[in-house]
């Protein structure tokens, strides 16, 4: 009798405390821990470490989701040897996330389906594990919601909430011009960040191109400006891998009927 109501108490009170994993664990490590005659220090410690780990499983799986990724791409399902131009080393340093305790940027650059999506990606899920504050954009719909944003008053707000991110992904910038003041909020971005947080941004614009779809040659060489002054760069000029994976397909589709 006596027993039951200190496990109920212990229940609320763990409860109460949000310690959801000592909750589920603390009878079976309590089995584990008599068995070995173990101290109540080392009980008790077991019970921690286990709410730790937890706790900070359940943090990187908010980031992963607060990040907004379009499609979850690992470094381990990334095939360097399927382009060979990228600097494979570079990539594993920056899977550190050390860049983005020094507030660098880094560029992806490239044509289209080389792996700069994947790549990118791939950077800002290990910040989330390292425990960075992520957030991933294309920069066509991020410079359209700001403008919507704008026209709601809402701007400053919006802004303000990127601004708390440590990284940021501006994804495949290039492929759509923008309007004048769309450039000038693109800016506003790039120019809060500068120094303050990291961005990766993934283009298939050589640096020469940007005022296109920028508009603007001073505000252009502006945001390359800050962009660029701590920027670590990732060149991919190898075959899209879109390509060749579709191109694969069809001939083993084709071979397939006269194997028959
Ligand atoms: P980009 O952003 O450069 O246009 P993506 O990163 O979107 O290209 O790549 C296109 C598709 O091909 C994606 O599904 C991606 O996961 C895959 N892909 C590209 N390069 C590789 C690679 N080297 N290894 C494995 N998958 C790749
Ligand atoms: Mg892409």
């Amino acid at each position: 009798m006596v027993k039951r109501k200190t496990t109920v108490l212990l229940e609320h009170h763990l409860k109460q405390l949000k310690l959801p994993t000592m909750l589920r664990e603390y009878a079976s490590v309590a089995a584990v821990c008599g068995r070995e005659n173990a101290a109540f220090e080392t009980y008790l410690l077991r019970l921690c470490e286990r709410e730790l780990i937890d706790r900070q499983q359940r943090a990187t799986e908010r980031r992963i989701k607060a990040a907004k990724f379009p499609a979850i791409k690992t470094i381990e399902s990334f095939d360097f040897s399927a382009q060979p131009s990228i600097n494979e080393a570079l990539i594993r340093e920056l899977l550190t996330g050390e860049f983005i305790d020094r507030r660098e940027n880094v560029l992806l650059i490239g044509n289209s389906g080389t792996g700069k999506t994947h790549l990118a990606t791939a950077l800002a899920l290990a910040a989330c594990h390292e425990g960075a504050k992520v957030r991933f954009v294309g920069t066509t719909a991020l410079v359209t919601q700001l403008l919507e944003s704008r026209e709601d008053r809402r701007l400053e707000r919006h802004l303000k909430q990127l601004s708390r991110q440590a990284l940021i992904v501006l994804d495949e910038l290039g492929y759509v011009p923008f309007s004048k003041a769309g450039a000038e909020l693109l800016f506003e971005v790039v120019s809060r960040a500068y120094e303050r947080q990291s961005l990766i941004v993934t283009t298939n614009l050589p640096f020469e191109q940007w005022v296109e779809v920028m508009g603007n040659e001073r505000l252009t060489g502006a945001m390359l400006d800050r962009l660029t002054h701590r920027v670590h760069i990732v060149e991919a000029n190898g075959d899209s891998y879109r390509l060749r994976d579709s191109q694969r397909r069809m001939t083993r589709r084709r071979k397939q009927p006269s194997d028959k």
